[in-house]
């Protein structure tokens, strides 16, 4: 399916928040523990290709320039995935979905307002694209940070439906999000848990497991009428036994 028509009244929209190289693989910020969302967030990708629904992909990239490096309060390293570096690439398991994929280079936390390249799109940016669908009814948010890129972008995309009194729901599994760590400054645990309580704060739903929900499909509804039909005969026949035993 083109990807015009994929993005043509979309009911769910996936972002996969930079589930690439220099997060999860190399790089003074990768942390490999953090690959353990990976097969979860490759079945959430599998099935929103399932049912057509669009999926962006946010990389992380900067120039040495870029301010974001002298970000995080100097608990981190700062030169991290410098555009041309493998770094900035997707994740060697998500290669396989990436030509279904709108790819948008963020040189922020933040990457629903960073420009999107990609020719065949005429939206400017993914907030832009958002807020003109009419359909949507939810917005899905998988990847790394918890903290910083998954909250940097999951609280923006509902406060900004809120502004618009739109109530399309931004989902956060929290079993397909994950968080660094660092003994003694950034403590897994407790870096996800304070990110989940600001994101219920701001009214984003943090299920447990994503579970797509599908319409009911055309067999359902026929067994359905099917079911409500017998059990009119049925009713039928009863008031008419009733009638002639009186
Ligand atoms: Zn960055």
């Amino acid at each position: 399916m083109k990807i015009q028509e994929r993005l043509k009244d979309a009911k769910r929209v996936l972002i996969v928040v930079d589930m690439i190289n220099g997060f999860m693989k190399e790089g003074l910020l990768a942390d490999h523990k953090m690959m353990e969302i990976i097969p979860t967030a490759k079945n959430i990708i599998e099935e929103f290709i399932k049912e057509n629904y669009p999926i962006f992909a946010f990389r992380d990239v900067h120039t040495k320039l870029s301010p974001e490096h002298n970000n995080f309060s100097g608990l981190l390293p700062q030169m991290h995935c410098l555009a041309g570096s493998e770094e900035v690439d997707l994740i060697s398991e998500l290669k396989p979905y990436e030509r279904q994929m709108i790819v948008i280079d963020k040189n922020a936390t933040m990457g629903i307002t960073s420009p999107i390249t990609h020719s065949e799109i005429e939206y400017n940016f993914l907030s832009e694209y958002l807020v003109s669908l009419k359909q949507l009814v939810e917005v899905v948010l998988i990847g790394v940070c918890t903290d910083i890129c998954i909250m940097d972008n999951a609280i923006p995309i509902k406060k900004t439906f809120d502004q618009l009194n739109i109530n399309t729901r931004v989902t956060v599994p929290k079993n397909a999000v994950d968080t660094y760590h660092i003994d003694g400054i950034h403590d897994k645990q407790e870096w996800n848990k304070m990110a989940f309580r600001f994101m219920n704060q701001a009214g984003i739903y943090l299920p447990e497991e994503y579970v797509l929900e599908r319409g009911k499909q055309k067999w359902q509804k026929e067994v359905y009428y099917w079911v409500i039909f017998m059990n009119l005969q049925w009713l039928k026949q009863i008031t008419i036994t009733e009638w002639m035993t009186k």
